[in-house]
């Protein structure tokens, strides 16, 4: 939709003088590595992915006998489990390392931090707790650093360059926190304007339009669904006021009805990225925007079956992730209780980074059928979205096995016609023995995050049993 008549991004001045001058002096002043991090990362996503699988190997048996030798909680667990860490050669080997969960991380999180790191500061990163289960996760400055080169990286793959202006729709500005500091590094380092998400209503959109119109960002980036509202409130208006070079999707899953509307809206493609608090960037995707990319500098990543194996190339199984990187709070086979599906595919742009096909969603927003086949609550919201007519918004309660709530925001054209598809797609996908209302509303809101969630299941399926039983 962005018409010819769009404001592109341009005139932008200060971005070569931001990434020559102020960046580096920045960095000189801060005494942080990250510029010569992102210069050598930047190299090697596109050595040979032998290489990097190799270098990707030595750091998790690394990481592995650290935590090993200098935490209690590793200590014990892995020699209840008989393994020793020395003697991890191969991938059978590491299946028998005991998985890590939300509620170990809630327990236990004091000696999960290493002996050198005890009584120095340490950054925390809290999780928001969607799923019922808040945790917090320590690491030390030089990880920070590393993690804030490895997300550049991924930045510039959406065509964005260091330097240029960011528009941002998330909550909580981080840099509002920081003080004056934090204001002063925003206006000559960072570039971000921002539209929080937990005000987000028409005028706020309106104010960060107009905001965009008089300087056009480079990159916008935000929660998927955020950058879908936004991108349909700009379409009704009639009027698109910047085209960004790029546009980043983070911190929840892209529906494929979300991307088209924001691509068609800003004549740009999104950039899928998956990440969280707890282990920072995971994947993301390339310019060829065809599987997503593993951070393999940061993190190993495996997908496994309900019965604790891998997953094969094109199955789908459960996310699990050991961060290569933070010695200060160990992260080791962390469960994070997101489904996706495995590749073995190379991607076409020449980097030796794996991949992952397809990130699913939360294990917790799968829907068990009465049946119990389980289903994806993206695709349902998804399919449903798409076929009822005058569909606005959609929420997917299911409460028991036969038992579902639909939150419906109604648009003008939602009528006889719109329930009538609906009971059809309930009796297709649930069959005849479910019962369901629905609960019509003005809105669906965010999650206290900023993030939203389309699907809740509160029926337990064969991947939430497994990673509790294995855990224990
Ligand atoms: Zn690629």
């Amino acid at each position: 939709m962005a018409s010819p008549n769009s404001i592109s991004f341009g005139g932008d001045i200060l971005a070569p003088i931001v990434r020559a001058a102020i960046a580096p002096a920045w960095a000189r002043w801060e005494r942080s590595p990250y510029l010569k991090h992102l210069r050598a990362l930047r190299n090697t996503q596109f050595q040979p992915r032998d290489v990097i699988l190799g270098a990707q190997w030595e750091a998790l048996r690394k990481i592995l006998l650290h935590g090993y030798e200098q935490t209690t909680y590793y200590r014990e667990r892995f020699d209840e489990a008989g393994v020793n860490p020395r003697e991890l050669d191969s991938v059978d080997d590491l299946l028998r390392v005991p998985l890590l969960t939300k509620a170990d991380l809630r327990e236990r999180p004091g000696a999960m931090v290493a002996l050198p790191f005890r009584g120095i500061p340490l950054h925390v990163n809290k999780t928001s707790g969607s799923t019922g289960v808040s945790v917090q996760v320590k690491y030390d400055e030089i990880t920070g650093q590393l993690r804030r080169a490895m997300t550049l990286r991924s930045d510039e793959w959406s065509r964005w360059r260091l330097g240029e202006r960011v528009a941002a729709v998330w909550g909580n500005p981080e840099y509002v926190q920081r003080g004056w500091r934090g204001r002063l590094r925003n206006v000559l380092l960072e570039r971000a304007t921002y539209l929080d998400t937990l005000k987000m209503d028409e005028s706020a959109m309106r104010r960060f339009a107009d905001t965009l119109r008089r300087r056009p960002p480079s990159l916008l980036f935000g929660h998927a669904h955020s950058l879908y509202l936004f991108a349909r409130f700009l379409r009704f208006g009639g009027d698109v006021p910047f085209r960004p070079k790029g546009i980043i999707s983070s911190a929840m899953v892209l529906h494929d009805w979300e991307r088209e509307v924001i691509e068609d809206v800003f004549g740009t493609p999104v950039t899928n990225r998956y990440g969280c608090e707890e282990v920072s960037l995971i994947a993301c995707e390339c310019e060829q925007h065809n599987g997503l990319h593993v951070n393999a500098d940061g993190v190993f990543v495996e997908i496994i079956r309900a019965d604790g194996s891998p997953a094969q190339s094109g199955e789908r199984g459960a996310v699990v992730v050991t961060d290569l990187v933070n010695y200060a709070m160990p992260m080791i086979r962390y469960q994070i209780g997101d489904m996706a599906t495995a590749t073995d595919r190379e991607c076409g742009c020449g980097r030796g980074l794996p991949l992952i096909e397809r990130v699913e969603g939360r294990i917790a927003d799968y829907v068990v059928t009465p049946t119990g086949e389980m289903i994806s609550g993206i695709s349902l919201t998804e399919n449903f979205a798409m076929l009822i007519p005058g569909l606005v918004q959609l929420q997917i309660v299911q409460e028991t096995a036969s038992q579902f709530v639909f939150r419906i925001v109604r648009g003008a054209d939602f009528g006889d016609e719109s329930l009538q598809v609906l009971e059809k797609l309930v009796r297709e996908r649930f069959g005849c023995g479910v019962e369901y209302e629905c609960d019509f509303v003005d809105r669906i809101l965010p999650e206290p995050s900023g993030k939203y969630r389309f699907c809740v299941s509160k029926v337990p399926n064969p991947f939430s049993s497994v990673a509790s039983s294995v855990s224990k």
